[in-house]
C-alpha cells in the first residue's frame, strides 16, 4: 500500500530536460527556497537529440560560470558551406562558404555537443551551489489542481500536486530503436562515472501530496502538465519526416568537418553537422517512408541503413560510409505553439511543453533554456519578496512572442531546406540562412514594452496582457537597444588594468544592474553631472538603498557599475563619488582606454554612447536592458524600479 506524505514547497519543477535544469539553476541562486525537481525517467543523461549551443545560450552559460566547460568539450562551428547541383551535370558542387554566424553578433560562436554533457554541467552547478536542488528520478506527478481563490495570496500554496515514486522498472526508458517516443531518444551508453546515484527509487511505491506556490512544467513535447491544464498546441503537424544519424564517417567528401547544407538534384537534402569526438551528425529529410493508418510515419520501418543510404545518394559522387554509429532517430515534426504558457501565473509551461518545431536550425534546446532563463529569476524574485507578482505576467508575454517567431522562422527555413533545386531558389536559401543568424543565434531577441521594459508603449501590440511601463527610455545609446540583451564589449578595470568583458562583471546571481556610462570626468561640466548623480545615489531614500534589505550590503540588490572614458592614468578612484566606487570595492569602476596586452575595443563607440554626455542603463537580472536615460534621470529610474521591485526598508 502506498504511504502518504504531505509537504509544502515553493517551486515544483516537472521534467529534467534543458528547460527544467535551467529553472533549477536560476532558483538555486535564491537562498532559502524549497524546490522539488522531479523526472519520471531513471536515466541521468541524454545522448543524441539536441546538439547545438547558440551564441546567446553560451553567454548565459558564461553568466553561470559554465561556458568554459562547454567550449572545451564542444566542436566549434566556424563556417558553413553550401553545395548545390551544377546546372549542366547535376553533380553537387560547393557554391558558397559563409561564416557559421554573422561576425560580431556575440563574443561566442555556435558550438555543438550532445545534450547529455550539457545536462551534466547543470548537475555539477547545482551540486556546487548549495546542493539543495536535486533531480529526483523515477518520480512523476499524478494529479494537479489550483485553488483559484488563493492565487493572489503571496503566502498561499494554491497548487496541489500528488507525486508518485515509480518502481525501478517503470522508470526504465527505451534507449535504442523504435519504441522511443517520436523525436526523443536517450542512451545509457553515455552515462558518466558521475552517475553515482544508486538511491534511485529508494522510496518506491510512495505517493505524496505537495502543496506548491509555483509549478514549472518542463516535461517536453508530450507535456503532462499542459494536458492537465487543458491547453492546446496550435499549428500544424507537418508531413516532413527526418532521419538523423550520428556517425564517425569514412568519406572523401571534402567538407565533412564543415557545417554543410547540401541540396542534390533529385535525391533530397542533407545537413551536415560536425560534432565533438570525430562525430558527424547528418539530418536528412526522408521522402519515401511507410505510413501508419493515421498518416503518421511508421518509424519502426526506418533503420540507420535506410537513412545512411539516403545520405549516400545525396552526397554522391562522393562516398560515405561509417566506422561507428552512435545514435539514430527518425521523427515527424510539428510546428506548434501552445495557446497559453501559464495558468494564473502559478503553473507555467516552458520549452518543448509549449512549442515544437524541426530541429535542424538547432533551436529547441536553446529556446527551451531561454524560456526558463526568462522565468526563473522572476519566480525567485517574487518568492523572496523582492518583486511584485505582476512581473510574472511578462513571462508568457515575452516568451510566446519568441515561440511564434520561432515557428515562422522554422517554416521558412524547413521549406527552403527541403525544397528541390528548381522548385526553390538556392540563392534565396543562402540569403535566408545568413539573415536568420540574428534570430538563430538568440542574440536578436527583443522584448516588447512592459513594466520590465521601458519602451514606447505604442510599439507593443499586446501590452494589455501586462503592466505598461511608467517611463519611456531615451535614445542615448544607439547600440544598447532597450528590450535586447546587454551586448558584451570589453572595458578595463580602473584599479588593476585588467580587461573584462562587461557581461562577465554581471553574473546571473539575481541582482539588477545600474550601469553608469560616466563619460569623461576630466571635463568639468561632465564631472559636475557625475558628482550630482553620486550625491543622489548616496541618499538613504535612493533606489540603491530602498530595495536593499536593512543590513544587506550596498550593491547586493542593485549593483552599481561605472564605465568612464577619461584617460585611465589621469584619474584616481577617489575622483569618483563613493556611491559609484564604494570603499574597498575595486570591481565597480571600469574605463574605456587602451589596454596593455590587447587591442583597444573602444566600448563607448561600440555601445554608441556619447563620451561627452554618457548615460545610465538599467539591466535586468537576466541581462536584458530595461531602461536607458540621462545621468539626471534618477527620478525616472526610481519610477521604473518602483514598478518591479518592492521597497525593503521602512
Ligand atoms: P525535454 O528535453 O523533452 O525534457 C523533458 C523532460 O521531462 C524529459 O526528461 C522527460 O522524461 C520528462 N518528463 C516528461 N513527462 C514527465 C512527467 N509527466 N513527469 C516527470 N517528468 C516528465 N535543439 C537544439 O537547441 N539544438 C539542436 O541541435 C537540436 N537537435 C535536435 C535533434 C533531434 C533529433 C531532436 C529530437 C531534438 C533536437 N533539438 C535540438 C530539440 C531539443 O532536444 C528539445 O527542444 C529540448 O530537449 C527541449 O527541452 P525541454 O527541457 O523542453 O524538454
Amino acid at each position: 500500500t502506498a504511504a502518504q506524505k504531505s509537504s509544502d514547497v515553493d517551486v515544483l519543477i516537472v521534467g529534467a530536460g534543458p528547460a527544467g535544469f535551467m529553472s533549477a539553476t536560476w532558483l538555486s541562486n535564491y537562498t532559502g527556497l524549497k524546490v522539488r525537481f522531479v523526472e519520471k525517467r531513471n536515466t541521468k543523461v541524454f545522448a543524441g537529440q539536441a546538439d547545438g549551443l547558440q551564441c546567446r545560450t553560451l553567454e548565459v552559460f558564461q553568466s553561470f560560470g559554465m561556458a568554459q566547460k562547454a567550449l572545451n568539450d564542444a566542436n566549434h562551428m566556424w563556417e558553413i558551406c553550401f553545395w548545390d547541383p551544377e546546372p549542366e551535370t547535376g553533380i553537387i558542387k560547393r557554391t558558397a562558404r559563409i561564416p557559421d554566424m554573422t561576425p560580431g553578433i556575440s563574443r561566442f560562436t555556435q558550438v555543438v555537443l550532445h545534450q547529455g554533457n550539457i545536462e551534466q554541467y547543470f548537475i555539477d552547478y547545482l551540486k556546487e551551489h548549495g546542493d539543495n536542488i536535486k533531480v529526483e528520478r523515477g518520480v512523476l506527478p499524478e494529479s494537479i489542481s489550483i485553488d483559484e481563490s488563493k492565487v493572489d495570496d503571496n503566502d498561499a500554496y494554491p497548487v496541489k500536486v500528488t507525486l508518485r515514486h515509480l518502481p525501478e522498472e517503470a522508470a526504465e526508458v527505451e534507449q535504442f530503436g523504435h519504441k522511443v517516443q517520436n523525436g526523443l531518444f536517450r542512451s545509457a551508453n553515455l552515462m558518466t562515472e558521475k552517475d553515482d546515484d544508486k538511491s534511485l527509487n529508494a522510496d518506491t511505491d510512495v505517493r505524496e501530496t505537495i502543496n506548491c506556490k509555483y509549478v514549472i512544467g518542463c516535461d517536453g513535447a508530450h507535456s503532462w502538465v499542459r494536458r492537465q491544464l487543458g491547453y492546446k498546441m496550435e499549428g500544424e503537424h507537418t508531413d516532413y519526416v527526418w532521419g538523423v544519424l550520428d556517425i564517425v564517417p569514412l568519406t572523401d567528401f571534402p567538407d565533412i568537418r564543415h557545417r554543410c547544407a547540401i541540396h542534390s538534384e533529385n535525391n533530397g537534402s542533407v545537413m551536415v553537422i560536425p560534432r565533438e569526438n570525430g562525430l558527424v551528425r547528418l539530418y536528412i529529410q526522408l521522402s519515401d517512408v511507410e505510413r501508419l493508418e493515421n498518416g503518421m510515419v511508421d518509424r519502426s520501418k526506418i533503420t540507420p541503413e535506410i537513412i545512411s543510404k539516403c545520405a549516400q545518394s545525396i552526397i554522391a559522387p562522393y562516398k560515405l560510409t561509417y566506422e561507428k554509429i552512435s545514435w539514430f532517430t527518425a521523427y515527424q515534426i510539428g510546428q506548434r505553439v501552445c495557446n497559453n504558457f501559464s495558468a494564473n501565473d502559478r503553473v507555467f509551461l516552458a520549452g518543448d511543453a509549449c512549442h515544437t518545431h524541426s530541429p535542424k536550425a538547432g533551436q529547441g534546446m536553446n529556446i527551451s533554456m531561454m524560456d526558463t532563463y526568462n522565468l526563473g529569476w522572476k519566480i525567485g524574485s517574487v518568492l523572496t519578496g523582492r518583486s511584485p507578482r505582476n512581473i510574472l505576467k511578462t513571462y508568457q508575454y515575452e516568451r510566446r512572442q519568441i515561440a511564434n517567431d520561432l515557428i515562422n522562422f522554422d517554416r521558412k527555413f524547413a521549406k527552403l531546406f527541403s525544397g528541390k533545386p528548381g522548385e526553390i531558389d538556392l540563392e534565396e536559401f543562402q540569403k535566408v540562412f545568413a539573415i536568420s543568424h540574428l534570430f538563430a543565434s538568440g542574440t536578436g531577441v527583443e522584448y516588447d514594452a512592459s513594466n520590465l521594459i521601458a519602451k514606447d508603449p505604442s510599439t507593443a501590440p499586446n501590452l494589455k496582457e501586462v503592466v505598461p511601463p511608467v517611463v519611456k527610455a531615451k535614445d542615448l545609446a544607439a547600440k544598447i537597444p532597450v528590450g535586447q540583451r546587454f551586448m558584451s564589449y570589453k572595458a578595463m578595470n580602473q584599479s588593476d588594468a585588467r580587461v573584462w568583458h562587461l557581461q562577465d562583471v554581471m553574473p546571473s546571481d539575481g541582482r539588477w544592474r545600474f550601469l553608469v556610462f560616466a563619460g569623461n570626468i576630466k571635463d568639468a561640466e561632465q564631472n559636475r553631472r557625475v558628482q550630482k548623480l553620486g550625491e543622489y545615489l548616496a541618499r538613504p531614500d535612493a533606489f540603491t538603498y530602498k530595495y536593499t534589505p536593512e543590513g544587506a550590503e550596498y550593491n547586493s540588490a542593485i549593483q552599481t557599475l561605472t564605465v568612464h572614458c577619461a584617460p585611465r592614468t589621469e584619474v584616481e578612484l577617489d575622483d569618483f563619488p563613493r556611491a559609484l566606487r564604494p570603499e574597498h570595492d575595486y570591481w565597480s569602476l571600469y574605463v574605456d582606454d587602451v589596454p596593455h596586452h590587447e587591442p583597444h575595443t573602444k566600448c563607448y563607440e561600440q555601445y554608441g554612447v556619447d563620451p561627452k554626455r554618457g548615460c545610465v542603463v538599467v539591466i535586468r537580472p537576466d541581462g536584458y536592458v530595461g531602461y536607458v536615460g540621462d545621468l539626471e534621470d534618477t527620478e525616472e529610474v526610481e519610477k521604473y524600479f518602483s514598478q518591479v521591485l518592492i521597497p525593503q526598508r521602512k
